[in-house]
């Protein structure tokens, strides 16, 4: 008789054989790479923008593999399938940005001996896991005549690092009374930049009377030094966008390499499966698209962020290439798409705050949330059963591995994605992406299996 249960297949076994297990971690290692290196918004779309490019994309929607680049920070790609345009598009959605501490406008002081950077953070962060770790700059620097300068400061091994200092625990004392709000304030996420005095002669000699006291000389000596190697000014910080990110590569973590750990996984995994999906899809079928966006992770506004209208002229730009006659709005409301994010997996240290039928596990391969949003499914998008059955069809039909959760148990947990962005057009979408442990921290937990399979699934949607 049929087995009637449903019970979800750990992804390890679906790729158990040698030959599996090695595109696995041929695959996984490239991730590992180009996490490595994009560590902001900007890094990433210029990667992405330069691996469609050389596979032919270009901005002229003619060709049928079109791409526009948004200010640098959000990316449209299209591949012109056989099927019309006005059947709607196969979309996969991800977000480039990840939480992160930004430099204030006016960010340098000098306290103590030491020069620091204020920072204001970005997106939801647990203050605490920023202090005392390495930390690296990335950004760009753009002075009044509109020269941009790259900045990219912690990474190499020859690199200095920065840091945020943490309390010393003798001292913490009071700290330790007071709940996590309290303890940590957003006001005192300053980096470390400089220590060194400058002399300048004369007044400094020991025991010649009053020492004559520059100001902020420690400040003054950073100054000098961001002069000296990079032409800029205080009053070009203003103007800069400098993120403070964790320094360091993306980690196999685990005895048996399983996981790989990094900072970014929010929502790079996404962008990565999802481009490499592009890549390998074929100019049959649907017409597959993706879009990168900026700004999720503080609620997707801003010219950049999912609210914009980027996408809808985007549409504009292939309907008027590539059926000419036929209205934006159809090919939107016709399309289906899948939210690509990632999703919390089972916390083995917290497995109470999860309803285990309904929480995702690592190593089971994609989750779909079917909605979003917290207490009574507010701030939702809710996917329909007739669209979630046949995804849920095509992954089975490719056999890929594949699990379904909420996030944390009702009233318990929440949290938002782009996919209401993209059902405001009125097409078809469903949350479908890896699930993580310690997400939104600088050190988050990927199993190297969900990373595969979330590609298989990525290209068994576009390629369907
Ligand atoms: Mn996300
Ligand atoms: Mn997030």
């Amino acid at each position: 008789m049929q087995n009637l249960t449903y019970t979800p297949k750990n992804a390890w076994k679906s790729f158990a054989d040698e030959t599996e297990l090695a595109q696995v971690a041929k695959f996984v290692e490239r991730y590992r790479e180009f996490l490595s290196v994009c560590k902001t918004e900007r890094e990433t779309i210029a990667y992405v923008e330069e691996r469609l490019r050389a596979e032919g994309f270009s901005d002229d929607p003619q060709s049928g593999m079109y791409l526009a680049n948004l200010r640098g920070k959000a990316l449209f790609a299209a591949r012109r399938g056989t099927i019309p345009l006005s059947e709607g598009l196969s979309l996969i959605a991800a977000h480039a940005d990840s939480p992160r501490l930004d430099f204030k406008q006016r960010p340098l002081v000098e306290q103590a001996n030491v020069a620091q950077a204020k920072t204001h953070y970005y997106g939801g962060i647990r203050k605490y896991q920023w202090l005392s770790r390495p930390l690296a700059i990335h950004g760009v620097v753009v002075r009044e005549n509109g020269e941009r300068v790259i900045i990219c400061l912690g990474e190499k091994p020859e690199d200095p690092v920065f840091c945020v200092a943490d309390l010393l625990p003798h001292l913490a004392q009071k700290q330790m009374e007071q709940n996590l709000r309290e303890a940590f304030d957003g006001e005192k996420l300053n980096i470390v930049i400089g220590h060194k005095q400058r002399f300048t002669g004369e007044s400094e000699e020991e025991g010649q009377g009053e020492e004559k006291k520059e100001e902020n000389p420690i400040k003054k000596a950073v100054l000098e030094l961001l002069y000296e190697h990079l032409q800029i000014a205080e009053e070009d910080l203003i103007t800069a966008e400098l993120e403070v990110v964790p320094a360091g590569q993306a980690r196999y973590v685990g005895f048996d390499r399983a996981l790989i750990g990094a900072y970014g996984h929010d929502d790079r995994i996404c962008v990565f499966t999802a481009l490499e999906a592009l890549l390998a899809s074929e100019h049959l079928g649907r017409s597959k698209a993706v879009i990168f966006w900026d700004k999720e992770e503080i609620g997707s506004d801003g010219a950049t962020g999912a609210s914009s209208r980027f996408l809808g002229y985007c549409v504009e730009s292939i309907a008027k290439a590539w059926e000419p006659e036929i209205s934006p709005p159809q090919v939107l409301l016709h399309s289906q798409a899948i939210s690509a994010d990632v999703t919390a997996a089972l916390d083995p240290d917290y497995q109470d705050l999860h309803e285990k039928q309904n929480a995702a596990q690592l190593g089971f391969g994609p989750c779909f949330s079917k909605f979003t949003g917290s207490r009574g499914k507010y701030g939702a998008s809710d996917a329909d059963a007739e669209y979630f059955a046949f995804v849920r069809g095509l992954l089975n039909h490719a056999k890929i591995p594949w699990q379904v959760a909420e996030l944390g148990k009702v009233d318990t947990g929440g949290g938002g994605t782009v996919a209401l962005f993209l059902a405001q057009w009125g097409m078809q979408v469903i949350d479908l992406g890896p699930a993580l442990l310690a997400m939104h921290s600088p050190f988050e937990l990927a199993s190297c299996v969900d990373i595969y399979s979330t590609w298989l699934a990525y290209t068994a949607f576009l390629n369907r």
